[in-house]
């Protein structure tokens, strides 16, 4: 059988990705190798490669240490004044109230789509800090990008804050799928990228589970002819294919993308 690749009719958003950009030492890995590439410039030729013109950061050296946060977010809030292509996660630590500040302003900026969290990589567990994070969300009408955590938790808070809405990222478990099914407002979602979205039938089982309308397409810096071929060629309709794409990032974030 011979499969076309499908065309659709707005470039894709990566809603999730990295990138390296010099910082000395251990805050910036993972350093340079051969065999994976995140430095920004090899990023956006891949994504030029694929006519991908937007997508949302946050540095590496934000979420692979907690010891440069707030000069990480000042460094891309600046850049993605300059770079029409690259939109802001602000990171933000539990215990570390500046970086709240912080974002409380820049989440003025259209260019910024919410908040990043890493409890893994930034040493807490969530449970102990959800009610900080996500009562300050849910203030700000806020969407909180989370690494995953604790995820069969995380409907709790859902419901408990339904102004915020939280993107549990790297789609790949049962447990993404039941909590978007238990969030009573429907504020849960979840996020294509990293590895595991190879995983041979989990996007299709998640749509057929709870619809296209919970996932958003991101790459976590991971291969993009993977990636995006996982979504555009797998088996669902597609309009499914444009929901997860662009059409969700689109409906959630009308300030950034909907022009
Ligand atoms: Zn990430």
């Amino acid at each position: 059988m011979k499969m076309g690749f499908p065309e659709f009719c707005r470039s894709p958003i990566d809603i999730h990705t990295h990138f390296n950009h010099g910082v000395e030492g251990e805050y910036d890995t993972p350093a340079f190798s051969g065999t994976h590439r995140t430095m920004l410039d090899f990023l956006q030729s891949e994504y030029a490669r694929f006519g991908i013109r937007e997508f949302a950061a946050s540095t590496y050296a934000a979420v692979m240490s907690d010891r440069r946060i707030t000069e990480e977010n000042e460094y891309l809030h600046a850049l993605v004044q300059q770079d029409a292509q690259i939109y802001q996660w602000v990171v933000v630590h539990p215990e570390q109230e500046a970086t709240f500040a912080q974002a409380e302003k820049m989440l003025a900026d259209p260019r910024v789509l919410g908040l990043k969290i890493h409890p893994q990589l930034h040493g807490y567990r969530i449970c102990e800090h959800a009610d900080r994070i996500f009562s300050f969300a849910d203030r700000m009408g806020a969407t909180v990008l989370m690494h995953p955590a604790a995820i069969t938790e995380m409907p709790r808070y859902a419901d408990r804050y339904p102004n915020m809405r939280l993107i549990i990222a790297h789609l790949a478990e049962q447990a993404h799928i039941e909590a978007i099914r238990s969030a009573k407002h429907g504020n849960i979602y979840t996020d294509t990228s990293g590895a595991l979205s190879m995983l041979n039938s989990v996007i299709e089982y998640a749509v057929e589970q709870v619809g296209s309308e919970k996932i958003l397409f991101g790459t976590d810096t991971y291969a993009l002819a993977a990636q995006y071929s996982r979504v555009a060629l797998a088996d669902i309709p597609y309009a499914d294919k444009e929901n997860i794409l662009f059409g969700n990032a689109v409906r959630l974030f009308p300030h950034a993308f909907g022009k």
